[in-house]
Parts: structure tokens; C-alpha cells; sequence
């Protein structure tokens, strides 16, 4: 389930040095591309589908792909976090919407 960059969301995190899905990508997969300043995934075989950039992405802007074993073209995951929660919208091939919401934190 490689990540999926929405370009029109992306802002390449305002310019920083190192955006933040590159920083958390212990695959050093991600990256700016230097003409759009967009991020991609330049190698999406060598993806492992951590979530990592998905899930930290300040605007929302990367998406995961849902294999076509499960999903087929057009199904998706788009994490939304919260300070101790984290919902997960879920699109089908139809365009049928469901969420799901987990802790993330245990409350003391
Ligand atoms: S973390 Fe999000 S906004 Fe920042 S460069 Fe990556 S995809 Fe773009
Ligand atoms: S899902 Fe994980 S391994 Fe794949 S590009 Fe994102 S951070 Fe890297």
C-alpha cells in the first residue's frame, strides 16, 4: 500500500530543509521533488507500508493505497490524528465512505 501524494494539499512543509515525511521515513523513501516541491515516494517497490509518512503529514496531503487484492484502483486510507486518537477514513471502489476511530494513547 505505497503512499499517495495529493500534490494540490502538499505544501513540501513550507520549505523546511528536510520535509517531514522524509524525516520519518526510516526507508528514506521520500523525498522533495525539486522542480514542483511536491513530496513522492521515489521508490514505491522498496515501500513497506509503515504508514509513518501517512500518518504524520501536517496537511493531510499523503494517502494510502489500498493493493488491488483488497481495494482495487481508487480505494484509499487517509489518517486523520488526533491528540490521543487517530481516524481512518476508508474509501471502496464506490466511493463508500466509513471511519474509524482508535485510541492511540492510554489515559492515565
Ligand atoms: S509531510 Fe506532507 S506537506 Fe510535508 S512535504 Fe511531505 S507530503 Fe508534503
Ligand atoms: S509508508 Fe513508511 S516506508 Fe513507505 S514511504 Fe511512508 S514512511 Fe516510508
Amino acid at each position: 500500500m505505497p503512499p499517495y501524494v495529493v500534490k494540490d494539499k502538499c505544501d513540501g512543509c513550507k520549505g523546511k530543509e528536510e520535509p517531514l515525511c522524509e524525516q520519518i521515513c526510516i526507508g528514506d523513501l521520500m523525498t522533495l521533488d525539486t522542480e514542483t516541491g511536491k513530496a513522492y515516494c521515489r521508490s514505491l517497490r522498496d515501500c513497506w507500508d509503515c504508514m509513518s509518512c501517512t500518518k504524520l503529514c501536517p496537511k493531510g496531503a499523503i494517502e494510502q493505497r489500498i493493493p488491488y487484492q483488497l481495494g482495487y484502483h481508487g480505494a484509499k486510507l487517509i489518517p486523520m490524528m488526533g491528540t490521543d486518537s487517530i481516524t481512518w477514513t476508508c474509501v471502496d471502489i464506490n466511493g463508500k465512505v466509513e471511519r474509524f476511530t482508535y485510541r492511540t494513547r492510554n489515559k492515565k
